[in-house]
């Protein structure tokens, strides 16, 4: 089969390791017989350097004619004194909205061989723990109505939420078919006790629950989920929730699992089209050293053949392969604590790379 795949190596590390899943994918291509073609756009920094703008007309139109977009990361402290509108980090919400990119895919699992990564105590650590998080991306806090103003006490500032009917059923349908694809359980997360989009939030998730019999379903409030995520995450199987509780819930599952540098995540809309990326940042301390771990992004790109090419075979090669070599015992400077020098990019690549086979 033949795919083509738009790259958006973004600024810091995103190049380095953009270019360590490229050869992933290249070996994929020729293990199982795929044509996989690349298309590179600008995105973030480096394109506000070359045209001035963070999401330049020819990224988006370019992403639009690719089966799939593989994203590094934006952002660095060269632009973090720029307006608003003129951030990096703005092209991210530009193009998943001109996508229609409404989900966001976060698996977090803790790794057997990444046990003493994890900051948990023993007993939670034993128990291991494989969590989906679902999170709605185009709607809510972060697109809400928003602006400055003059009120009783002087200046003000002011953000809103609105979540449409709508927007809560096509998550929900995301979520329910993720869980009924894995363990069968869902955990919606809202703030309904006191947030009047949460509410309908949970009443839209009830309603689509007697759709899928077949997975169980409960509601935790936001604040409960930060703490049982520390206190017991093996109960977590799918997790739904809105963009700003997704946000902040993400980060924090990452934690848990060692390291920034292993999770990938996709962003799917309605059709086969994906953005698969990183969730960690650009990492503009270590960026351009050979330092960065590139198997979030080798992740996502393995998420891609999995979401939107349907490659399951391919993408658990890639999985299988990450699994192996952390195994063996082989760490990334994020990973790495004494013992043997840490791997650089390249040589994790030619780790992961080896174990695919010639
Ligand atoms: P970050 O994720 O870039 O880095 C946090 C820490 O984790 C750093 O010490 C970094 O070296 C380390 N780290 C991150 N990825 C790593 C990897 N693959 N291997 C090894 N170590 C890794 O977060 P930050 O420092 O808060 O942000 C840096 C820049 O990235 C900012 O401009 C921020 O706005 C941007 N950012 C972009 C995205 C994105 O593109 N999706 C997401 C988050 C932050």
């Amino acid at each position: 089969m033949q795919y083509k795949i738009a790259l958006l190596r973004g600024d810091g590390i995103g190049p380095e390791i953009v270019d360590s899943a490229v050869e992933v994918l290249d070996k994929i291509a020729a293990r199982f017989g795929h044509e996989f073609q690349y298309e590179s756009y600008l995105i973030g920094g480096s394109a506000i350097d070359a045209c001035g703008e963070p999401l330049p007309k020819e990224t988006v139109e370019g992403c639009l004619a690719s089966d799939s977009v593989l994203l590094g990361a934006v952002g660095g402290p060269k632009w973090d004194t720029l307006p608003g509108n003129l951030r990096p980090e703005k092209a991210l919400l530009g193009i998943r909205a001109a996508l229609g990119l409404f989900t966001n895919l976060r698996p977090a699992k803790l790794y057997h061989a990444l046990r003493e990564e994890c900051p948990l105590r023993a007993d939670i650590v034993e128990r291991g723990f494989d969590m989906m998080i679902v999170r709605e991306l185009t709607g809510g806090i972060y697109f809400g109505e928003r602006g400055m103003r003059v009120g009783k006490y002087g200046e003000e500032a002011f953000d809103t939420e609105c979540y449409s009917r709508m927007e809560i059923e096509r998550i929900a349908r995301v979520a329910f078919e993720a869980a009924r694809k894995r363990r069968g359980n869902l955990i919606s997360i809202d703030k309904a006790n006191v947030l009047e989009t949460s509410r309908l939030w949970r009443k839209v998730v009830h309603e689509i629950a007697l759709e899928y019999s077949d997975v169980s379903c409960a509601d935790m409030l936001v604040d409960n989920a930060a703490m049982q995520l520390v206190r017991n995450p093996a109960q977590f199987d799918v997790v739904v929730t809105s963009n700003m509780f997704g946000d902040i819930l993400s980060d924090e599952a990452s934690q848990i699992t060692g390291s920034i540098g292993m999770l990938p995540s996709a962003s799917l809309g309605e059709g086969t089209r994906g953005m698969y990326e990183p969730i960690h940042g650009s990492a503009p301390d270590i960026a351009g050293q050979n330092k960065a771990n590139p198997i979030a992004t080798i992740l996502s790109a393995a998420m891609m053949l999995r979401y939107s090419f349907a490659l399951a075979d391919e993408a658990d090669a890639i999985e299988q392969a990450v699994d192996r070599v952390l195994a063996a015992g082989w760490r990334t400077a994020d990973l790495a604590h004494g013992g043997a020098p840490p791997l650089t990019t390249k040589e994790m690549t030619q780790k992961i790379l080896a174990e695919l086979g010639e």
